[in-house]
């Protein structure tokens, strides 16, 4: 007998395990601004595919993390460690620099595909309000489970906390159990760039976040969190989510044509689409394998990360430096056509660099608001009848 409620993480045919194109698909039918949002950032994506445009950032870009844990008081365990968190904060750190010890295990055919993203991770130290933090909130709820329709998770008048604000950090919840539209357990979803600010970020469930305290093999190794911000910085999944035709791609050149997910721990190589003798690239984080048989970003998809950064969140080139630790080991700042500062340079040339991206901050707040008035301007003179 099997209960629909129950987890089931074992059937492949009944699995999903992350809802981020549910959400994007609910969000396409919910919302023009995001439709024209999101092919904004594909069309931006493509050119830096293409390499039609470069990439302006240099050095490594540290992204403020807030961690919501939502948790039920009578299972105390669901109120996870410190230890757990700063755990998954470690993992992250080491995916996108791909300075992770089982990057080794890379085919030989696609070592040389993989990338260093330059992208790190910390928990803010302070909060919106300027007042110190360890960049975690604690919220009790009774709620049993969150679900990716409702979003409930991510506010306190549906019984789970408020984000803080998305511009300046990357909101994590972390619950005790999400389901998907039609009921199905999940393991976190991501909501793309460009959708509502008051819902950014990513949902992971506590059983497969961050390493130790909650969380359960074969998801036990942080690497839900490494998918799902792959997700939030605009990566699709490896197969392009077409249902195993063929046709759908992932928007990215060096990964291979991929019929559909990959579940579990396989031996290489795994043929489809005609794409022998490699086949599938099933060790990217963005397949569906274990923690434990995951482990790399391509280039062509750390360039659509960098396509998303210098885009649509390019506010965390800017991000405000309350954000971020106070005593940070050089490079702590990324900018877009310069070089991060070495040692040497000391505070005044941190300074500087600080009072340019600020410059530029503003300058992409000003090219928003003008993007904006010139889409309200196309939807009056839409909505007048055209004469004839
Ligand atoms: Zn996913």
């Amino acid at each position: 007998m099997t209960d629909a409620n129950q987890p089931n993480l074992t059937n492949p045919r009944i699995r999903e395990l992350c809802g981020t194109m549910e959400v994007h698909r609910r969000l396409l039918n919910e919302s023009i601004t995001y439709q024209e949002r999101r092919a904004l950032i594909d069309n931006r994506a493509l050119a830096y595919e293409h390499e039609t445009r470069g990439i302006a950032r240099r050095g490594v870009l540290i992204i403020p993390v807030v961690v919501h844990v939502v948790h039920n008081p009578a299972d105390p365990s669901q109120d996870i460690s410190v230890t757990q968190i700063q755990n998954q904060i470690d993992i992250l750190n080491q995916d996108f620099r791909a300075s992770n010890p089982d990057v080794t295990q890379v085919p030989a055919v696609w070592t040389d595909r993989v990338a260093d993203c330059n992208i790190e991770f910390q928990l803010a130290s302070q909060d919106p309000d300027g007042n110190p933090t360890e960049g975690i909130t604690r919220t009790p709820s009774t709620l049993q489970f969150f679900t990716t329709e409702l979003d409930d998770v991510k506010s306190s008048a549906t019984g789970g906390a408020d984000p803080w604000p998305s511009d300046d950090y990357l909101n994590v919840w972390v619950c005790n159990e999400l389901r998907d539209a039609i009921g199905r357990v999940i393991l976190g979803y991501a909501q793309f760039p460009g959708g509502p600010p008051t819902t950014d970020g990513v949902v992971i469930a506590n059983f497969c976040f961050g390493t130790g305290g909650t969380a359960q093999p074969p998801f036990d190794l942080g690497r839900t969190a490494t998918h799902e911000i792959g997700h939030w910085l605009d990566l699709r999944h490896i197969w392009g989510d077409d249902r195993g035709s063929c046709s759908g791609s992932d928007l990215v050149d060096d990964t291979p044509n991929q019929a559909d997910a990959t579940f579990n721990n396989p031996p290489f190589p795994q043929i489809s689409c005609n794409n022998g003798p490699n086949g599938n690239m099933f060790m990217n984080y963005m397949d569906y394998t274990d923690d434990a048989a995951m482990f790399m970003f391509t280039h062509g998809q750390s360039r659509r990360m960098d396509a998303c950064l210098e885009g649509a969140r390019a506010s965390f080139l800017a991000a405000p430096a309350f954000a971020l630790p106070a005593a940070q080991p050089t490079p702590t700042v990324a900018t877009p056509g310069a070089i991060a500062p070495s040692q040497a340079q000391g505070d005044g040339e941190i300074v500087r660099l600080r009072h340019e991206v600020e410059r530029l901050r503003r300058d992409y707040q000003r090219a928003e608001s003008i993007l904006d008035s010139i889409r309200a301007t196309l939807d009056s003179d839409a909505a007048i009848p055209s004469g004839g």
